[in-house]
């Protein structure tokens, strides 16, 4: 296990990639908004929907057929400092437990629903496989963390309860 204070310093040249697991507690989402994106089927790039017309897909064709997927920011942290992992389809499913076109007609339908959903993200005490790069964006570099895997049952509480101790032993 790495602590995400080594995660996000550790030294680190522009294009490589290192792996790692660490143990962490989600606290929530980074930001507002949809939790997923539209593929492009074709060319597997992104998909915008303007006025009801999807456009911008890398392949440049009009009315792509396209398809969700989720894409979410986690904000996560352990008693060294927190962090933001970049967190795709499949896990997302894995974390949220339904597929993302249903999470989207619950959305659509029962908003309180969904946000109870949303809240039952976070608190989880969990270990993910994650990637670091560092990229370049407009002159500025910053490390990307994504999450590779989450490891199965390791939502279960981990920390131990104090034994309690029964009347009838007294
Ligand atoms: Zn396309």
């Amino acid at each position: 296990m790495t602590n995400l204070q080594n995660i996000n310093t550790s030294e680190q040249s522009l294009g490589e990639v290192k792996y790692y697991s660490t143990r962490v507690v989600i606290k929530g989402l980074n930001e507002e908004g949809n939790l997923w994106y539209n593929l492009c089927n074709t060319c597997k790039s992104k998909v915008f929907i303007i006025n009801g017309i999807a456009k911008y897909s890398k392949c440049s064709k009009d009315n792509p057929e396209y398809s969700l997927r989720y894409l979410i920011k986690l904000r996560v942290e352990d008693i060294s400092a927190i962090a933001i992992f970049t967190v795709f389809d499949n896990e997302v499913e894995k974390l949220i437990g339904m597929p993302v076109t249903n999470l989207e007609k619950i959305k659509a339908s029962n908003i309180e629903d969904y946000n109870d959903i949303i809240i039952n993200i976070s608190d989880k005490k969990m270990i993910f496989s994650v990637n670091v790069q560092d990229k370049q964006y407009e002159n500025q570099t910053f490390r990307s963390i994504t999450v590779q895997s989450i490891k199965e049952g390791s939502d279960e509480v981990i920390e131990i309860e104090p034994k309690r101790i029964k009347l009838e032993e007294l």
